[in-house]
């Protein structure tokens, strides 16, 4: 496997170490296979927000093995799973289940440019949606750059209609869409971003969003991928309560299984095959074993207090972390149950910042908290991710650990 993983980052390249080989996770704890235990804020990059090896998502599972786990035809836990996303979300009366958000973000984009008949996309500096040909850019600064590829092997003409600007500038946006009035099918938003660490959206920026799109005919894509689900029942979208044209959702939705889904008004989503000409499709789509997963975790967050005990667990968190890094000049930037770390001197609000903080410094508090036992995501621009099993005895050993690491990542210069 190319660097010993199946997904970049996990290769721990960003912060100089070897990447750990996990055998088993249990609640806030992952065990790697020489036997070493770490309290994890990975959380396989946001499903797990019950922890790992929920019992409730685990029986359903046993549950839907017994009835068989692929049948390329329609089954009920489909239909419920669709339910309860059409009730928990306001803009979306239709959905499409696929296998991951790579896949929700890019059907969502060619529904917007059929629907639209136009061919431009904005997206922001810094926000991630996956790693689909158009979507993979983010190099390149000022509002009217022509986006070049993140990659080799993403052919020019393909980049040519995506259009970036950074996060949080609705002037930028604005000038964007007048420049290419006409021509502008969508903008796609992570409402709060988490790729670039977690970077809330100021005040009035998805209003913002949602008036420049409705004045110029432009899809508005939420990319719900990372906070559907966990920012609250209602998404980012019923925090924030600005609805998009179309929302796409993936990681928690499945409870940790591979599933996504993308959705919106019903005379966009009937533009969707068979209904009509946009064509999409996939053979696990809907799978059983993930709709059953998706299902137990919904109704969980649904039915419980799991958002309220998040939001104490996030604040005691940040508090604690706050105080264990003392005068170091360090963020901790937290929505709900997400939150990162810069080593910066002032707030992060946008990707030109992000990349502007000192890095060094995070690759050694990183590894300071993985020999202490506390395992962080390998990156300053991934965010941690809490569930409903961290303890206060998990918080307790994470803010130790951080004082010494912060101390540590401190004598970088
Ligand atoms: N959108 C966002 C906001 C994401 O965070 C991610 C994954 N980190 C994706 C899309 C892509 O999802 P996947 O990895 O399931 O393809």
């Amino acid at each position: 496997m190319p660097g010993g993983v199946s997904s970049p980052v996990r290769a721990f390249k960003a912060v100089g170490r070897n990447p750990i080989t996990v055998c088993s996770g249990q609640g806030p704890i992952v065990t790697d296979v020489d036997g070493n235990d770490y309290i994890d804020y990975v959380g396989s990059y946001g499903p797990l927000l019950l922890g790992h090896g929920a019992e409730i998502v685990a029986s359903a599972l046993a549950d839907a093995v017994a009835d068989g786990w692929t049948f390329g035809m329609p089954t009920e836990r489909e239909t419920t799973l669709a339910r309860l996303v059409v009730e928990a979300i306001d803009g979306v009366e239709l959905v499409r289940f696929v296998n991951s958000g790579t896949e929700a973000v890019m059907s969502a984009i060619r529904l917007a440019r059929a629907s639209t008949g136009k061919d431009k996309l904005i997206k922001c500096t810094g926000c991630y949606h996956g790693h689909a040909d158009s979507l993979l850019v983010q190099a390149g600064s000022g509002a009217t750059t022509f986006g070049t590829a993140s990659s080799p092997g993403v052919p020019r003409p393909v980049t040519a209609d995506t259009l970036l600007v950074p996060y949080n500038d609705l002037a930028q946006v604005r000038v964007v869409m007048e420049e290419h009035r006409g021509q502008v099918a969508a903008m796609v938003v992570e409402p709060i971003a988490g790729n670039m660490g977690c970077v809330p959206p100021h005040d009035g920026y998805l209003e913002g969003l949602r008036q420049l799109c409705d004045c110029h005919e432009v899809a508005l894509i939420f990319d719900e991928v990372m906070t559907g689900f966990r920012i609250g029942y209602t998404g980012a979208q019923g925090r924030f309560m600005v609805t998009p044209d179309l929302t796409c959702f993936g990681k928690v939705l499945g409870g940790g299984l591979p599933c996504a889904a993308y959705g919106g008004g019903e005379t966009l989503m009937r533009q969707v095959a068979p209904d009509g000409p946009v064509y999409q499709a996939g053979t696990l789509s809907g799978n059983p074993l993930a709709m059953a997963a998706g299902i137990a975790m919904l109704r969980t967050l649904r039915d419980t207090d799991a958002y309220e005990r998040l939001e104490c667990i996030g604040a005691a968190l940040v508090s604690g972390l706050r105080k264990a890094a003392g005068p170091l000049a360090v963020q901790v930037q937290r929505v709900g149950s997400m939150l990162s770390v810069f080593f910066s001197d002032t707030p992060v609000t946008c990707y030109e910042q992000a990349i502007a903080t000192q890095t060094n410094r995070f690759s050694v508090f990183f590894g300071q908290m993985l020999d202490a036992g506390v395992m962080i995501p390998p990156s300053p621009f991934e965010c941690w991710f809490i569930s409903t099993t961290h303890d206060s005895l998990c918080l307790e050993r994470t803010i130790n650990a951080a004082e010494h690491a912060f101390r540590a990542a401190g004598e970088v210069t």
